[in-house]
């Protein structure tokens, strides 16, 4: 037994990764058989085999003048060839296995702490999560948030994110819709606009750890109206919509433009990456989906569509819970391309004209607003200009001491 400075004996902090049930270790290893199987995977992007194919586009309006991406189209085919889910993320499968088969945690400090997120919310789910109560959502926003707290955030390094403040501020979700009083959003709105207003721009539903973006389709999506429509929020969440949505999620044309835009301004801002395949995850509520483009390679892929929860038992699906914790842990769990998945989606060809302005001049935040706009933005923060004036001064006086 171990004794503090006051000579006080203290038990010994319960490790996670021993405390870890040998029932939950079991169903982890069938998890990542399941995921090994789909090598075997077929010419169809198949759940039941986790599959990701590669997509050639055919036509779009990338280089249209000043297209928002709730405009932007993207018409794509996939190629022939479909590629098990798991290439892509051997890293996380391998911090995975590792734990598995010897029970100890990883060496490396952020392995260690991401595999740590992983096993922490596998056994609080076993519990109790407000996961498990997803139909009692008023409406989608409430769902949108849910999701974004209570499992993208809490399966992440870092569970901060940033929900668009056109969307959900003026709901005023500040709070989580989970209804415990406890239960506090680990993120906040603001300007999750990126792009450039002479190609694709817009605003991301939400950012998690400011590096992923999360798209989640609407009732109104397709119809190319404006985001902040009121009938597509206040929808309820149980209606045969719902199935709309689901199909939604293939081979979105939003979903696309934005990652691509995202990872071209990812590439520009993190020039010295390993890689430049940058995932954005896309969910309808009851599934999930995630693309990926590679700005590098012209590379781009969309998977197969993640059930949420079980058809049959309604428990959460343990290999949807596996692919989320890949995808926005991605730093840390994605490999990167291999050499037979470099498929051009043909991306550079179609954006020709305008391809330096994705390779050079996009932005984050303040993308589509005047000066005038941008001005008022700033002004707000406690940084502003006047108020540095009065730390120059503190500084002034603080250098007397010194
Ligand atoms: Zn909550």
């Amino acid at each position: 037994m171990r004794t503090n400075m006051a000579g006080v004996s203290r038990k010994p902090r319960t490790d996670l990764f021993e405390a870890f049930p040998d029932t939950l270790r079991r169903r982890l290893k069938a998890i990542i058989r399941h995921f090994l199987d789909s090598s075997f995977a077929g010419p169809k992007l198949d759940p039941n085999l986790p599959s990701i194919a590669a997509l050639r586009i055919i036509n779009c309006n990338a280089t249209g003048k000043s297209v928002p991406f709730y405009q932007a189209t993207c018409d794509v085919e996939r190629h022939a060839n479909i590629f098990p889910f798991y290439v892509i993320f051997k890293t996380g499968f391998k911090i995975l296995r590792q734990f598995l088969i010897t029970g100890s945690a990883p060496v490396e400090q952020d392995h260690r702490h991401t595999l740590a997120k992983l096993l922490n919310f596998i056994m609080a789910i076993e519990k109790e999560s407000p996961l498990h109560h997803l139909e009692n959502c008023a409406d989608e926003v409430s769902l949108n948030v849910l999701l974004t707290n209570h499992l993208f955030a809490m399966l992440c390094s870092s569970s901060q994110f940033t929900m668009d403040n056109h969307l959900y501020r003026k709901h005023d979700r500040y709070m989580c819709p989970c209804g415990s009083d406890e239960c506090e959003l680990t993120g906040k709105c603001g300007d999750t606009s990126i792009g450039n207003t002479n190609v694709w721009h817009g605003n991301l539903d939400v950012i998690l750890n400011s590096n992923l973006p999360v798209k989640f389709t609407s009732l109104g999506d397709g119809d190319y109206t404006n985001s902040d429509d009121e009938t597509k929020n206040k929808s309820p969440v149980n209606n045969c919509a719902n199935l709309n949505r689901k199909a939604s999620l293939k081979l979105n044309q939003q979903m696309i433009a934005e990652v691509i835009v995202f990872s071209f301004l990812n590439k520009k801002l993190h020039p010295c990456s390993e890689s430049y395949l940058v995932p954005c995850l896309g969910s309808c509520g009851t599934d999930l989906v995630v693309y990926l483009y590679d700005a590098q390679h012209d590379v781009l892929l969309e998977s197969c569509q993640f059930e949420l929860r079980n058809k049959t038992t309604g428990a959460l699906n343990l290999v949807t819970i596996i692919v989320t914790w890949l995808v926005v842990n991605y730093r840390y769990t994605c490999t990167g391309l291999t050499p037979y998945m470099m498929k051009k989606s043909n991306f550079f060809t179609s954006a020709k004209e305008k391809l330096q302005v994705y390779q050079e001049d996009l932005k984050f935040g303040c993308v589509g607003l005047s000066e005038a706009e941008v001005v008022v933005e700033v002004s707000d923060l406690p940084w502003n200009a006047d108020g540095l004036k009065d730390i120059d001064d503190e500084l002034d006086e603080l250098s007397k001491y010194f």
